[in-house]
């Protein structure tokens, strides 16, 4: 009953030309079974607008608009056409500094400017290597809702995307993502069995055309973030098809 999300994260790459170029692949989902989401870099933003295919950011500034060069206002984005923005990505958490309480921030911001966030969640490899995955993703996950309460969680989208997958080419197999979904499900369930049924728990980290299916058949996994994979349109397009 959850609708499959596939979303590309293109990260600080793509360019005018990728936009359309990714923007005629996907126009076919338009009516399909599948939400089909593009983050192209903010600079893009328009551009992919234009080209009628959904769009989020990667990020947002936590604050109204003022003095914050270089930022990204969720007020200006949604205005713009952003229906989505990313919080808390690890590269974000990791090359920017941004802690669980700023992106719990963020994802405050996001929904009160009319924007849907996509919470990044997941662990690096050191952290599950002493078995504290499931301790580290409740973390990331609580410190939002213990900021906004459960009731938030149910107007977004959640991703896993263990850091150690990201960029590597080492996707985590099916049971180990699955494994972590249902301890997400679980856990949120405890709180609020509606919203828990509800979520959209997305998987990133090295998903591909070759695997993107036996990971979106997992019970708990509600489709994917793509990164490098969503930057070339045949590719993306055969792992939107593995979402259907
Ligand atoms: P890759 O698909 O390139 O591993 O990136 C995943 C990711 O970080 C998506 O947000």
């Amino acid at each position: 009953q959850r609708k499959p999300i596939v979303a590309g994260n293109w990260k600080m790459n793509g360019s005018i030309e990728l936009v359309s170029e990714i923007s005629t692949a996907i126009s076919k989902y338009k009516n399909e079974q599948v939400d089909v989401i593009i983050f192209p870099p903010a600079p893009l933003l328009c551009k992919a607008v234009e080209s009628g295919v959904n769009v989020g950011t990667q990020t947002i500034s936590e604050f109204d608009s003022g003095a914050f060069t270089g930022e990204i206002e969720a007020k200006l984005a949604k205005q713009l056409g952003a229906n989505y923005t990313l919080v808390g990505h690890s590269e974000r958490r990791a090359i920017f500094g941004e802690t669980s309480e700023i992106v719990a921030d963020k994802f405050a911001k996001a929904q009160e400017k009319g924007l849907i966030p996509v919470l990044c969640v997941g662990e690096t490899e050191k952290q599950r290597e002493l078995g504290a995955t499931e301790k580290v993703v409740a973390e990331q996950i609580n410190a939002v809702i213990s900021k906004l309460g459960i009731a938030a969680l149910s107007n977004s989208v959640l991703a896993y995307e263990p850091v150690w997958a990201i960029g590597t080419g080492k996707t985590a197999t099916p049971e180990q993502a699955q494994s972590v979904h249902k301890f997400i499900r679980d856990m949120l369930s405890t709180q609020s069995e509606p919203v828990a049924q509800s979520l959209q728990i997305l998987y990133g980290g090295s998903v591909n055309d070759k695997n993107s299916k036996s990971l979106f058949t997992q019970p708990d996994i509600d489709g994917g973030l793509i990164g490098g994979a969503s930057l070339k349109a045949d590719a993306f397009v055969s792992i939107c098809n593995s979402a259907l």
